[in-house]
């Protein structure tokens, strides 16, 4: 709850304004360019905030629904967010299942706009698997659409595509900002390139078999696929604040047989918990958080896509490469 207090401090009240939107648009063919209300545009979460941002520049105003640090699978919309809706000419959203809360919005919002699923054209991954999906996600109503694992964004690849589809949107919605939008998209996909590089060197410079790491959050497969990690799941003690010793026990085996070398539990309420698992295990806990459905707050470590990347790599294998040595 003290999450939704931030969420709507940072997002409702500064953009109020846009809820009148729809009428400034309607005058801005009589007014001159610099007097044109931007472009209101929602997305279902902050990534794609970021992303919106990114290209739109100064000719889009952004609200996200699921903010910074909030969480996506216990998302439930507030009157605000309905009236954002309402006046948004955009609303983008990642597909596959992952905002299985959108629909009903749309509809009690009235919203008569476009819908963008960032992911169409996108060859998804398979989702996890029934009955073996991270408790985490799977206490999530509708995160997935139980076919496609959604969180496509964690390889950057799928992020060009994402950028790409953006631009078309608001070309198509705004003839006008055109050329400055693809100017934005072609500069910002420059640096997604350069971020893909970054992170294939960084993950290259560690051999193969000692790219494994156990993850309370089974939200990285694409990551996994594209950079040739791979990420065990904390089974049993992933979302337990206090698993059972046996759970425990079991996990520490599995880190051993397996070969792991970074921990992140960091869902674990108890820290020495934590401490314990990895000492017995012989690993170096790791109490940076990954991130992966949401963007820190500004002032933390993953405030912008790019930034969140190159958290989670530097992390991953600072983590992997502390470890036994
Ligand atoms: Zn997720």
């Amino acid at each position: 709850m003290k999450l939704w207090g931030d969420v709507l401090g940072m997002t409702n009240v500064r953009r109020r304004p846009w809820l009148a939107a729809a009428g400034a648009v309607a005058l801005s063919v009589a007014l001159p360019v610099r007097a044109q209300a931007p472009l209101p545009v929602v997305t279902s979460f902050s990534i794609l905030a970021d992303l919106v941002r990114q290209v739109g520049g100064e000719r889009v105003q952004v609200r996200a629904l699921v903010g910074p640090q909030a969480d996506a699978h216990a998302y439930h919309p507030t009157p605000a967010d309905v009236r954002a809706v309402s006046a948004a000419r955009l609303l983008v959203a990642n597909g596959l299942g992952f905002e299985g809360w959108l629909e009903r919005l749309m509809r009690s919002a009235g919203y008569r706009g476009e819908l963008l699923r960032v992911t169409d054209g996108l060859t998804p991954l398979p989702a996890a698997g029934a009955g073996k999906r991270d408790a985490v996600h799977a206490h999530g109503h509708d995160h997935d659409d139980g076919e496609h694992d959604p969180h496509a964004w964690q390889d950057v690849r799928n992020v060009l595509h994402y950028v790409q589809r953006i631009e078309q949107a608001l070309c198509r919605l705004d003839a006008g900002g055109c050329a400055g939008y693809r100017q934005r998209a072609a500069d910002y996909r420059a640096r997604l390139q350069a971020l893909d590089d970054e992170i294939r060197a960084a993950w290259q410079a560690i051999p193969a078999a000692q790219r494994k790491v156990v993850t309370s959050h089974d939200a990285f497969r694409y990551y996994a696929q594209a950079y040739g990690v791979t990420f065990l799941p904390a089974q049993g003690v992933s979302t337990a604040s206090e698993p059972s010793a046996a759970a425990v026990a079991r996990l520490i085996r599995h880190i051993k047989a397996e070969g792991v070398r970074a921990v992140f539990v960091e869902r674990l309420s108890d820290p020495r918990l934590v401490e314990r698992i990895a000492r017995e295990a012989g690993v170096r806990p790791s109490r940076q958080p990954l991130y992966s459905d949401a963007l820190s707050t500004p002032e933390g470590p993953a405030p912008d896509y790019i930034a969140l990347m190159r958290h989670n790599t530097r992390v991953l294998t600072e983590a992997i490469r502390g470890a036994g040595g």
